[in-house]
């Protein structure tokens, strides 16, 4: 059975991780030498792959912290009031979830999209309510989002499971309960004593590094506007419904 951290141990495990694991980039920048290494991928097989490939590292080196320090996540299946914060993802990214998506198997891809219109259908007044919520000013915007009671568009209505949980976003992965799990139903806002958001910018940095040594090798990656798509940042939900409605 899985150990509930208290927050002192917790805060414990915070300082045993500080004294044993050096942030680096360096696994990520490895990942991405390999698949420019690829020549048997096309330009727009390769941003995908990597993509995909980027946010595994992120588990991974999540998994290799917890195995220093010997702690595991509280977070199981079926586990979903995180999918009800606010996810902010760049165009890019959204972009690239859109795609993935578009590329599943035909009968997982129909019953996603399926959701998808009965969700933008179903909570239209809940979503032009969050999705106004200006997080680069307001600097409450995560309580106002959560007070909203808006899920995640991707998360499974059935089984409340991710519906792209291979493809979640690095925020889906960085964000990691090690206390019980009430921790999360119960706080608004739970207080985040350890953190692994730092490593979306070391997924974020390296994506960013593909894109442009392939631009500059002159390979044409198409649908993307590179440099614009990695400025832009929205919701979740607004971005996906965007990028869903441009390729109808
Ligand atoms: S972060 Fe919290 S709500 Fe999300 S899966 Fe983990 S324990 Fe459950
Ligand atoms: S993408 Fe998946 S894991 Fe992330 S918030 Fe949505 S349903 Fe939850």
């Amino acid at each position: 059975m899985k150990k509930y951290l208290t927050k002192d141990e917790l805060i414990d495990v915070c300082n045993r991780i500080n004294e044993n694991y050096l942030p680096t980039d360096k696994v990520y920048y490895e990942k991405i030498d390999k698949v420019l290494a690829d020549t048997k991928l096309n330009p727009n097989e390769k941003l995908m792959f990597s993509y995909i490939e980027l946010l595994k590292v992120i588990d991974k080196e999540i998994v290799s912290i917890e195995n220093k320090v010997d702690v595991q996540a509280s977070c199981n299946k079926g586990c979903f009031q995180c999918c009800y914060f606010p996810t902010i993802l760049s165009g890019l990214e959204a972009k690239l979830l859109t795609e993935y998506i578009l590329s599943l198997t035909t009968e997982r891809k129909i019953n996603i999209l399926n959701h998808l219109s009965n969700y933008y259908a179903g909570n239209q007044d809940l979503l032009e309510n969050a999705c106004n919520i200006d997080f680069k000013t307001d600097t409450d915007y995560k309580v106002k989002y959560l007070s909203e009671k808006l899920q995640c568009p991707l998360l499974d209505p059935e089984d409340k499971s991710c519906m792209i949980y291979e493809a979640r976003p690095s925020s889906c992965r960085t964000y990691v309960n090690y206390c019980s799990p009430t921790v999360c139903e119960e706080s608004m806002i739970p207080e985040e004593p350890l953190s692994f958001e730092f490593m979306h910018e070391f997924y974020f940095d390296a994506l960013n590094d593909l894109i442009q040594t392939m631009l500059q090798n002159g390979e044409e990656i198409i649908n993307i506007d590179y440099p614009q798509d990695s400025y832009e940042y929205g919701y979740l939900p607004l971005m996906l419904a965007i990028n869903l409605n441009r390729t109808k």
